[in-house]
């Protein structure tokens, strides 16, 4: 007896692994919210307990109009799903057939390949320069069979982000039946004068489309809840691609009280940047390589310290009860990426990592 045989191109994945949980010590492996999340979002949560036996609204109308009033967007192009990666997912089965291709930075986010597996898509990358995006090379690696272009701006692991005008010229090199998918996971930490979060774009083009997350700023990861804008030709796919149901009610309640808290969005960025930039200055004095990041993590490179590599770091902050990521599966081996924690956990990150660089 066999048994029910899956396709081949499913049993070729290999499952996403996510930062590992801890029951003490700090987990820094997930980019996760060290402030938590806005206390009225926790509040709606609460609230939306008393109608648990009632199904959501499939439309999620009210939370796109909150979206949409707070970003200046029609409600109409916008889709939500359980997680911005509940839209990725959902890409791949509007838009990728076995043999297309999708194109990706080097470093790009994960979950960008396994979609195009489960598609029997293939994954073409797109060397960087300096762990950055390189349009040339995207635009180089373009075919007849390249169906979507998966960008995260700015991207993970990598923490770095190309600025509007870049963006801008890989959407004017790309062929109109080449989606652009602008992941903004971590766009509202970004303050940098020539970023863009490609709303523009997505407005007016046929080819872009904009996700965004509450996994981040707003420390929503628990719910799953992200959301995508767009082109009403890519939405309508994503309408009927996606289950009736794929946004819980407690996550739409929560999602529309997060939106409108400005004061805890502020304060996360806020913290995370004086916390970065704390963070950063203390790596650099000991000796430490680092990419200079825009987000709420930080990309740490160990190879110029033989006999202090990346993995004797990683087992060393473990023993002081933290947990960073290894990057080896984004073919980063001699790097370690650690989140942003609190003022107290990036404390006992920079001292375990003193130690650690100490002459023995
Ligand atoms: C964290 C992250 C997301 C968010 O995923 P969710 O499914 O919304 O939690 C998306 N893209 C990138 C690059 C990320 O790092």
């Amino acid at each position: 007896m066999t048994g029910p045989k899956p396709l081949a191109n499913i049993l070729d994945i290999t499952p996403y692994k996510g930062g590992q949980k801890l029951s003490s010590g700090w987990k820094l492996s997930s980019n996760e919210n060290p402030l938590g999340c806005s206390a009225a979002a926790r509040q709606a949560v609460i609230d939306a307990a008393d109608t648990l036996s009632l199904y959501p609204d499939g439309g999620a109308v009210a939370l796109r109009e909150a979206i949409g009033s707070t970003y200046g967007l029609d409600p109409q192009r916008l889709v939500c799903g359980a997680g911005s990666d509940e839209l990725f997912q959902l890409l791949g089965r509007a838009y990728l057939s076995p043999g297309d291709e999708i194109l990706q930075s080097e470093h790009g986010f994960l979950v960008y390949r396994l979609v195009a597996q489960q598609s029997g898509a293939t994954t073409i990358s797109a060397p960087e320069k300096g762990f950055t995006t390189d349009v040339d090379a995207l635009l180089e690696r373009v075919t007849p069979r390249t169906r979507i272009v998966f960008l995260a701006n700015p991207n993970n692991p990598t923490g770095t982000y190309i600025p509007a005008g870049e963006v801008q010229r890989l959407q004017a090199g790309l062929p109109e039946h080449v989606l652009l998918v602008l992941d903004g996971a971590y766009a509202e930490y970004v303050r940098a004068p020539d970023y863009s979060d490609g709303m523009d774009l997505a407005t007016d083009m046929p080819n872009v489309l904009v996700t965004r997350t509450f996994s981040k700023i707003h420390g929503l990861a628990a719910l799953r809840l992200g959301w995508a804008y767009g082109p009403a030709s890519v939405i309508d796919a994503l309408n009927r691609t996606r289950g009736p149901f794929n946004v819980s009610a407690a996550a739409q309640a929560a999602g529309i009280a997060a939106i409108q808290d400005d004061a805890f969005q502020s304060r996360s960025v806020g913290e995370t940047e004086t916390e970065r930039a704390r963070l950063t200055r203390a790596l650099g004095e000991m000796g430490l390589s680092f990419v200079p990041s825009v987000t709420n993590f930080v990309l740490i490179d160990f190879t110029d310290h033989p006999g202090r590599g990346s993995k004797a770091a990683d087992a060393f902050l473990r023993q002081r009860g933290i947990v960073v990521r290894d990057v080896d599966v984004y073919g980063l081996p001699h790097c370690l990426r650690v989140s942003i924690g609190t003022k107290q956990a990036n404390d006992d990150v920079i001292s375990a990592l003193q130690d650690f660089m100490q002459p023995r």
